[in-house]
């Protein structure tokens, strides 16, 4: 259905495409530090992106404190005292991030009068092209709109969500297999359930089964890969956290600095109790940066029935077809689907598009696994800088990650950006003063007689530049091994 709009075109400063939590952090700095005004259409009816399909148990798996927008607070600061995140600080649920960008367009966005919204609508038009238009899903009526300054791509972090992502594996007729948003509705009318996937979606099925009653023996785990945790204690923003968090950092540049192999690394960081495991005689191969509890992996270990042959292909009522052989399986079963990939990139990151072109910004992440802040600083960036090839070397894309030697690339891109940022006065004390930077307001809190914690930060500092050097030969080494096999 298509009809086209006889009305006149919409006349914009920025055409917003998407309207997820990076589109909302771009924007919520750009109304702050310019006069411009936004047109931002999405496919979905409310804003906040994926946010809007998220499982009802989801949290976030950073704290709500380094969360969201500039702008305004998420969560109001507290520690948990219950739970697998007992002494950490607060993890919002869907619900309130959801709700947290809902509030934030309808009081702030849209009462500002430079902000209008479309939802329900696809943008349409090649980016870079100049020539788009917004289609209304529902009527398939077309409205043109002409662009004074930039597209911004906000789709680039490309989530892929259970309840909405096509499955690659095939499931015959009577058997229930569903995404984990319909699991709290069917689980008391099953008597065993099979969760599939090894990324945070999986960790949270299993984690809110056995939080909720279900016998660990009633409790299937298909496990592709096994993944590297991060322990979230080492994530934690403020200065009673210094010590994990900023020590920790400490050391994971120091272990960068001198590892001699990808191995040695992983190892490393396992003993210093900032990188965990399921089980210590499976060695990990999957790097999805989810973070977990100490806690929780406890609980998590409590599952003795992990099926760890490859990828699912095909569930019939009595057996599993695997990559790597069949596993008989009870009629009975509900089948957790938990296999999206929730965070990937369409390119490999040499091919990505650059953040700033002409007529274009791409909203990719700019530090490793932070989309907010990422496209927040881009926002700060294009409203206070004019030269375009700065713009571009500040902000260098990183993208998600899948395996360890992925995740050692994008830090060592993250740790270059964060270098050149810290060399402009200015964009340094921006980035300290942002809600959305955790490690930058921790540094900002610490005293100048506090010698301690000035010795940890002497420690960071020198031990950046040998990390790079080290980052890129131990990276060089796995591209080469990658191109041998
Ligand atoms: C379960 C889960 C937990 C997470 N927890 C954290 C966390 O703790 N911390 C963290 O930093 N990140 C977390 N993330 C990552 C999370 O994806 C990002 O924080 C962020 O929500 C991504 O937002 P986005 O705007 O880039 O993407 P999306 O939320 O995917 O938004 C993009 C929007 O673009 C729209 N769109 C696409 N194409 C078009 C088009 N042609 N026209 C109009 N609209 C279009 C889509 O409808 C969508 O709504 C989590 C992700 C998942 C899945």
């Amino acid at each position: 259905m298509q009809t086209t709009s006889s009305t006149a075109p919409l006349q914009t400063d920025y055409l917003v495409k998407g309207c997820g939590a990076t589109a909302m952090a771009f924007v919520d700095v750009m109304l702050k530090e310019t006069n411009a005004n936004f047109i931002m259409v999405d496919k979905r009816a409310a804003p906040g992106g994926h946010w809007n399909d998220a499982y009802p148990f989801v949290r976030l798996h950073q704290p709500s404190a380094c969360y969201g927008v500039a702008s305004r607070a998420l969560g109001n600061g507290r520690t948990d005292s219950t739970g697998f995140n007992q002494g950490l600080l607060e993890l919002a649920s869907g619900v309130e991030v959801t709700d947290y960008f809902h509030q934030l367009m309808r009081d702030t966005f849209l009462a500002s009068g430079r902000v209008s919204f479309h939802p329900m609508s696809d943008l349409v038009g090649e980016p870079g092209s100049g020539s788009y238009a917004i289609r209304s899903m529902l009527s398939g009526a077309m409205q043109t709109v002409n662009v004074r300054k930039r597209l911004v791509d906000a789709t680039m972090v490309h989530t892929s969500i259970p309840l909405t992502h096509k499955r690659k594996f095939t499931v015959a007729d009577g058997v229930t297999c569903e995404p984990p948003n319909h699991l709290t509705r069917l689980a008391p009318h099953y008597k065993r359930f099979t969760v599939l996937g090894a990324g945070k979606t999986a960790i949270d099925s299993v984690s809110w089964l056995l939080s909720n009653g279900a016998p660990p023996e009633r409790i299937t785990w298909v496990l592709p890969r096994d993944p590297w945790l991060i322990n979230r204690t080492f994530f934690q923003p403020g200065l009673e956290h210094f010590e994990q968090t900023i020590g920790g950092t400490a050391r994971l540049f120091e272990v960068f600095a001198t590892a001699s192999s990808v191995k040695e690394v992983c190892l490393k960081m396992e003993a210093a109790g900032t990188w965990m495991r399921l089980d210590s005689n499976v060695w990990p191969t999957m790097f999805h940066g989810a973070t977990v509890t100490q806690l929780e992996l406890e609980k998590l270990r409590e599952i003795k029935n992990i099926v760890r042959l490859g990828r699912l292909q095909h569930i019939d009522t009595h057996r599993m077809q695997l990559e790597r052989g069949e596993r008989p399986c009870d009629p009975e079963t509900l089948y957790v689907d938990c296999t999206a990939s929730a965070l990937q990139h369409a390119l490999p990151i040499e091919a990505a598009q650059p953040v700033f072109e002409d007529g274009l910004v791409h909203l990719h992440m700019i530090r490793t696994y932070q989309p907010t802040f990422s496209a927040a600083l881009i926002a700060h960036i294009e409203a206070t800088m004019t030269d375009e090839a700065t713009k571009r070397q500040l902000c260098q894309p990183t993208h998600m990650t899948d395996t360890t030697e992925d995740y050692l690339r994008v830090m060592a891109i993250s740790m270059r950006n964060q270098a050149a940022w810290n060399t402009l006065p200015e964009l340094r004390s921006w980035i300290r003063a942002c809600r959305l930077d955790g490690l930058g307001s921790t540094l900002a809190q610490v005293a100048k007689d506090d010698a301690p914690r000035r010795e940890v930060l002497a420690r960071l500092s020198a031990a950046t530049a040998p990390a790079l050097a080290n980052l890129e030969r131990l990276t060089a080494h796995t591209e080469r091994e990658t191109a041998i096999h």
